[in-house]
């Protein structure tokens, strides 16, 4: 059976979602169109104004509001700017701060590097990391990439060029399930990781 074209149109737009199938894709559409109004209105909304609404903070590359140049934790001075924890994604971001025990800043890579996917040094903010380290004033960079193969490859590519930026290269302590995300770890796993980050040798 052919469905009308919006609905295989949003069916088509939701089935490219991470983690949905064909099924569910076709459930949800079928939700909205039985749903009140508001409900596909509020998405719809809430959609268009992700991108517009929202920027990258010139320092460290978390998600900050449109139009400020610098996320709320780089607007902090509470937070030492001394020590930088480097992540993947923004949500490695939230999750840390989940824990509540760090106060330094992050800086967001936006990705790993990884060969096989064709991704090198060039495609994540890895540059903007070294230049802000060369700038000085950094003790410590944290690399808390995830356990995982490329991130480890990252770590190791970046202590490589650190390293000569004399500043403390260390890396979250094993406890981590290997291959996890850091994104999905407990509180408690990522507070023993934080405090038990070891000197990257
Ligand atoms: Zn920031």
């Amino acid at each position: 059976m052919l469905l009308p074209e919006p609905i295989q149109r949003l069916i088509n737009a939701l089935e490219r979602l991470p983690g949905i199938g064909p099924k569910s894709a076709s459930r949800l559409a079928f939700y909205f169109l039985r749903a009140p109004d508001e409900i596909s209105q509020e998405l719809s909304e809430a959609l268009s104004g992700l991108k517009s609404k929202t920027a990258f903070c010139q320092e460290c590359f978390n998600i900050t509001l449109a139009g400020r140049t610098l996320c709320e934790i780089c607007s902090d001075p509470r937070r030492d700017a001394g020590i930088i924890c480097v992540v993947e994604e923004a949500l490695d971001v939230l999750a840390l701060e989940r824990v509540g025990a760090y106060t330094g800043r992050f800086h967001v890579l936006h990705g790993v590097l990884s060969p096989i996917e064709g991704i090198g040094p060039d495609d994540i903010r890895l540059q903007p990391l070294l230049e802000r380290v060369s700038r000085g004033g950094v003790q410590e960079v944290i690399l808390a990439t995830n356990p995982s193969m490329e991130g480890d490859a990252t770590a190791l590519y970046l202590r490589q060029q650190l390293r000569p930026m004399g500043v403390q290269i260390t890396r979250l302590a094993r406890g981590l399930p290997v291959g996890g995300d850091l994104e999905y770890a407990d509180q408690s796993t990522l507070l023993r990781a934080l405090s038990g980050r070891q000197e990257m040798g």
